[in-house]
């Protein structure tokens, strides 16, 4: 194969990382033990600087190169954060913390960065400086968005950023990508609707909000069958729908709906927000209702930029056994978007193999795939900031 035979010989050391973190999940923000882990790691290999407690519990490693007259900066990510799940897997190093549990393989993206970096740390055949960027709380609790926010992006100077999840179904080898709108962004709504409740057999002396709001959730379903281009991919789902009235002979008075939206680009997420909005709220005018709409935004969209994505391509090729640079992109949706808004960069997708999906409780991520990631990161910073620039 043609990843760093380096890597060969360390994977052993790094599969042992990776086991240490399966057996320890730790959630969100409180990655006290795997942080601090990865803060003495770093620190071992002669990082340049590392910094704890950015974006609460993140930690930055700053390598650079034997030269770094290029100016070039290119950040690598790696998220540290596990699931609420009960493992399943009956490995010998299995989670010790009942249900709580690397289901999402984020212990193996981070030792595959902490192998990386002790490569680059090594070696330093690059012209310019490597932030490596290890994040808590990527399993809902926006933690890429804390470190951008506290300030990552803009006090190491990153002018790129880089990222890889693990992917169940795809070979252990293959990376895949793509230019654009790669995973989802995912808001949810709920939609308040205020009629006037009274007796089933006077509907005239009502206004009936079950009425409305089913007239709402059938005209909502109008946004991305008539609002939407049709080639553009926008997912609209009302999940709940529950009224006041519990009995057959009462006219409920409030109604609540509750939703999701997911789009592949921003433009569609801004009009999709614009439209639950007016038709919710003119629907329910049009019957002498209301409707109070709350907007929750979630993970923005993960979009890619052609440039780097053409990066992560040209360094996948010299690594792996197959590239796909046009997989088709994915509704759920991923933290690093965050990091993309703030910098250009590329999110790859790293095969796993034959295992269950992700967040299932039977999840297991294959250490085979270690000498791919860690080859992938190290070959996008040769090749970005090369010696003989
Ligand atoms: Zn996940
Ligand atoms: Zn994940």
């Amino acid at each position: 194969m043609p990843v760093r035979n380096r890597f060969a010989d360390l994977l052993p050391e790094i599969t042992a990382w990776r086991h240490d973190f399966h057996q320890h999940p730790e959630l969100m923000y409180d990655v006290h033990r795997t942080a601090g882990l990865v803060e003495e790691r770093l620190t071992g290999f002669g990082c340049d600087e590392v910094v704890p407690g950015i974006g609460r519990t993140g930690v930055v490693g700053v390598i650079k190169g034997r030269s770094t007259a290029s100016g070039r900066v290119i950040a690598l990510r790696a998220d540290m954060d596990a699931l609420p799940i009960h493992e399943e897997t009956g490995l010998d190093y299995a989670s010790t913390t009942p249900g709580k549990m690397h289901a999402c393989g984020h212990d193996g993206h981070t030792a595959m960065l902490l192998g990386a970096a002790k490569y680059l740390a090594e070696t330093r055949n690059f012209d310019g400086t490597v932030v490596l960027l290890f994040q808590p709380a990527e399993e809902g609790g926006a933690g890429a968005k804390a470190m951008v926010d506290d300030g990552v992006m803009d006090r190491w100077g990153v002018q790129e950023v880089y990222g890889l999840h693990n992917t169940p179904g795809l070979p252990v080898g293959h990376i895949s990508t793509r230019v654009g709108g790669f995973m989802a962004s995912s808001d949810e709504f709920e939609i308040e609707v205020t009629g006037k409740g009274g007796h089933a057999a006077t509907p005239h002396e009502t206004i009936d909000t079950t009425l409305v709001a089913s007239q709402i959730v059938v005209s909502l379903h109008s946004i991305v069958s008539r609002n939407i281009d049709p080639i553009h991919r926008v997912v609209l789902t009302v999940g709940t729908f529950e009224t006041d009235s519990t009995a057959s002979n009462v006219i409920a008075h409030r109604a609540l709906l509750k939703g999701t939206v997911r789009t592949l680009d921003t433009e569609n997420r801004k009009l999709a927000e614009e439209r639950v909005r007016r038709v919710a709220e003119d629907t329910a005018s049009a019957f002498g209702a209301t409707a109070k709409v709350t907007w929750t935004a979630g993970y923005p969209v993960t979009v890619n930029t052609a440039t780097e994505v053409a990066h992560a391509v040209e360094a996948a090729r010299a690594v792996c056994d197959h590239v796909d640079p046009e997989a088709p992109p994915i509704l759920p949706s991923e933290d690093f978007a965050y990091m993309l808004e703030s910098r250009p960069g590329a999110y790859v997708f790293l095969g796993n193999g034959d295992t269950a999906i992700c967040h299932h409780p039977a999840y297991q991520f294959d250490d085979s795939a270690i000498p791919y990631g860690c080859s992938w990161f190290v070959e996008l910073c040769e090749r970005r900031m090369p010696m003989d620039l």
